[in-house]
């Protein structure tokens, strides 16, 4: 995954980059180094978060126009600081960050260390930055040329930039399946490997596509080619991201700040695309694929983690409405399966970032075979984003906290969207129904901010059971799938391990596991299957599991038998997802900070997750 910040032009560097890798840590926390060049190159790293980077640079000289930036997230090559970026080559001439994974790096080490190439650390990182001093080496080429021969020779994933000492009037960076923006200031340009380094400073940027090496030169001019040397025109777009949402505007964290955003987001979600008095959803990419939606045969949705969980709510939301056969797939699954998809099959991907590896790969797979591509994504521009046929963007913003709080409402809200339009369009859904549906659509971000009142009765409720070390989360029907994210919120930042099951489930496995110590928690918003999860919570008060209940305002009989009610509004029964989730979000969010945990940036996990 990795963070990459790099800056050329009039200003001092290092504040810019070590400003922007802070923004960048959300991808990875493991290290972090800079190489700044002002007459002499001076590379610093450390392990641990920019902080330390930061401490430990204090007392050193950390001038220079020029520099390069990261923050780690290890894929070969424990987090230390031998194996943290920038790395430089043999001859101490080059210096590279780099974002992904260089499959074949084993061999091309070999070669190299025959050759009599030095190598320090670990990473398959080393290895590409002496490939490229290889070439300059023995063919004295542009440090341009250098980096697109090597690129031909090389297997992966990569967003990389390179600095060379000889040469500091340029960056050379490259990218192929891992992001990579260019920032076009006045004579200044920048790479990072999201906008959020940049905006304080220009609005102007420029994607780079897969395989293509941009030339960025300390003038402020830059030259983008593909890895076949041909010229190409970039496309320069305006950002429209705003600095506040960036920051944490007043909250300690950004997931408590991106939960209590929800109500907003949610109505970012919908803005446009429905009027329920109206009576009309209009989703763009829907619109203009809508025979190929309305008539397919099926639909599969591949996704990862928390967009996963979405996925699953889809399925329930589509083939009860709009009476669509739905598969939900881990996509790193259905990418190795040689999966049956024909062109009949709608693939809907879903992805915060848009950049998810095994997603994106899935998703070609399922491109080749003749499906239509809808993406579901949060990050504009983004990969996933371009490689599908037609999509939606969630218009969440940018989210920082590592757990995924309003892009999984986000994703959500566009899926109901989709399934209640596909639903009016095969005509399986009735007229009241429907409008009903879409009236109480758009009271569901008022009552998420009557669910966040709770937020002192959800405090209190995590610090009677944080120091579990186990958790089960139970849920029927559409709450199935909100019990896995509830129980993976726990597990991601608190580090209790918990696990999400149909309630109805527990009797064949898990009740073995029920004791005093066992808190369970319940999510009993129902109406169809409110009597069988009523049993399912006597089940487990009979061996003395202390049950947390959501409920629904009013209820009266699970609340008399749980140790801890949390209320939520009523609402219609597909649309529960997206209230009850609420306080699974705080109360993991409650426990975690209890547990002393880093709730922004839980430990080993990344947000953006760019290898497979
Ligand atoms: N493979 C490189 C390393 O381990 C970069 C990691 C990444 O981008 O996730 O250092």
């Amino acid at each position: 995954m990795c963070g990459i910040v790099a800056y050329i032009g009039t200003q001092e560097a290092y504040p810019i980059i070590i400003k922007g890798l802070q923004r960048l840590e959300y991808r990875g926390y493991d290290s972090a180094g800079v190489a700044l060049m002002n007459g002499t190159l001076n590379v610093y790293k450390r392990k641990g978060k920019v902080q330390d980077l930061l401490d430990f640079a204090d007392d050193k000289s950390t001038k220079g126009n020029v520099g390069i930036g990261h923050t780690r997230w290890a894929t070969h090559g424990k987090p230390d600081d031998l194996n943290a970026h920038p790395h430089v080559s043999s001859n101490g001439r080059l210096t590279l960050v780099h974002n992904g994974i260089i499959e074949n790096y084993e061999p091309l080490k070999k070669a190299l260390q025959k050759d009599g190439y030095t190598f320090s650390s670990e990473t398959d990182t080393e290895v590409l930055i002496n490939l490229i001093q290889s070439i300059q080496d023995h063919d004295d080429l542009s440090l341009e040329e250098a980096v697109r021969i090597a690129l031909t020779k090389v297997n992966g994933a990569y967003a990389i930039v390179v600095l060379d000492k000889n040469d500091p009037n340029k960056l050379v960076a490259a990218r192929k399946a891992s992001p990579l923006v260019l920032g076009i200031g006045e004579d200044e340009l920048f790479f990072a490997s999201d906008a959020t380094p940049i905006i304080e400073y220009t609005k102007k940027v420029v994607y780079l596509n897969d395989l293509e090496i941009a030339v960025a030169n300390r003038n402020g001019e830059f030259e983008i080619r593909t890895i076949d040397n041909s010229l190409t025109t970039p496309y320069v777009q305006e950002l429209e991201m705003e600095i506040e949402r960036i920051e944490k505007g007043g909250y300690d964290y950004f997931m408590l700040k991106e939960i209590h955003e929800q109500p907003k987001t949610i109505c970012d979600a919908m803005r446009g695309r429905m009027n329920a008095s109206e009576g009309w959803i209009r989703l763009g990419g829907l619109e203009e694929h809508s025979n190929r939606l309305v008539n397919a045969d099926r639909i599969i949705i591949a996704a990862c983690g928390t967009s996963w969980h979405s996925g699953l709510i889809a399925e329930y939301l589509f083939e009860e409405l709009a009476r669509m056969p739905v598969e939900v797939e881990y996509a790193s699954e259905l990418r190795y399966r040689n999966p049956v998809i024909t062109e009949k099959d709608v693939v809907i991907a879903v992805s915060q970032s848009g950049e998810t590896a095994d997603t994106l790969a899935a998703i070609e797979l399922a491109d080749e075979k003749g499906a239509l591509i809808y993406g579901i994504v949060n990050v504009v521009g983004s990969s996933i984003a371009r490689a599908s046929d037609a999509g939606s963007y969630i218009h969440a913003g940018p989210e920082i906290g590592v757990a995924s709080t309003k892009a999984f409402t986000g994703q959500v809200t566009v899926l109901t969207l989709m399934a209640l339009n596909l639903a009016f369009k095969r005509g399986k859904i009735s007229k009241t129904y429907y409008h009903q549906l879409l009236t109480e659509m758009e009271a569901i971000p008022g009552k998420i901010e009557k669910i966040l009142k709770s937020n002192s009765k959800i405090e209190y409720i995590a610090g009677e059971i944080k120091d579990s070390t186990n958790a089960l989360y139970l849920g029927r029907g559409y709450n199935f799938p909100v019990a896995l994210e509830g129980a993976l919120k726990l597990k991601e930042i608190s580090y209790i391990h918990a696990e999400g099951y149909p309630a109805a489930e527990m009797k064949h496995g898990p009740i073995a596991l029920i004791d005093e110590n066992m808190p369970v928690v319940v999510i009993a918003t129902n109406q169809s299957a409110y009597e069988k999860i009523v049993s399912n919570v006597q089940e487990v008060k009979a061996r003395n599991g202390k049950v947390i209940a959501v409920v629904t305002e009013g209820e009266k009989i699970i609340s008399q038998m749980a140790d801890y009610t949390i209320e939520i509004p009523e609402t219609l029964e597909p649309l529960t997802p997206l209230l009850s989730v609420i306080p699974m979000q705080l109360l993991s969010y409650h426990i975690a900070l209890m547990r002393g945990c880093n709730v922004d940036q839980p430990r080993n996990l990344a947000k953006s997750v760019t290898v497979e």
